[in-house]
């Protein structure tokens, strides 16, 4: 099934416009009909066992609304048979600023747009994945659509079905003030959040 066809099914389940592009409706919508329930009768983050060392670290960093997302996702991958591994979750802005110099003020290649506190890394509600196979890393797989479909399903959003930069690799949970909210719009209240102390998804 193509990720189009995926997308489209998940439109029709929810009732809303079928174009196979998710857009501001169709986040909106998921996290009405999904996230928002499973927020709500979330079991504590305990209770959802542990995933691997490597995974676990990053998971860490998350926010405890993310942390349970995040796990979830391993393990629902893993029931699919796809090994992944969460690979990066929090960056602080000075971490951000960094990977953003690389490529442009500092050798490598560009490997972000954002810099500090314009990636929704810089604020604990995005991880990356990378699918393994055994040991082995795969940085291009056709698993990683799978896997978004998955997350989607879980009630993540899914960088994969961005329609400006499409990332696979990158999941987040949006929070529910940003339901309608364009994604610049959403870091310029994420950054007001995090300067003021204020939760992210109170
Ligand atoms: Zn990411």
């Amino acid at each position: 099934m193509e990720i189009q066809e995926m997308i489209e099914a998940v439109q029709r389940k929810l009732g809303i416009g079928v174009d196979g592009r998710a857009g501001a409706e169709t986040w909106g919508a998921i996290y009405a009909a999904i996230v928002k329930p499973k927020i709500q009768g979330l079991p504590p983050a305990q209770a959802i066992s542990p995933v691997d060392e490597r995974s676990e670290k990053n998971i860490a960093t998350l926010l405890p609304e993310v942390q349970p997302m995040a796990r979830a996702l391993v393990q629902k991958a893993a029931a699919n048979g796809i090994q992944i591994k969460v690979l990066s979750g929090l960056r602080s802005y000075t971490e951000q600023d960094a990977l953003y110099a690389q490529g442009r003020t500092a050798s490598g290649n560009i490997v972000t747009n954002a810099r500090g506190g314009y990636s929704n890394h810089n604020f604990g509600i995005a991880f990356d994945i990378g699918v393994f196979e055994g040991n082995r890393y795969l940085g291009t797989s056709p698993k990683y659509k799978a896997v978004g479909v998955l997350g989607m399903d879980l009630g993540l959003e899914w960088g994969g079905s961005w329609k400006s930069i499409v990332d696979e690799p990158h999941f987040q949970l949006r929070p529910s003030w940003a339901t309608d909210l364009p994604e610049r719009s959403m870091l310029a209240e994420l950054r007001n959040r995090l300067s003021a102390g204020t939760e992210v998804y109170a």
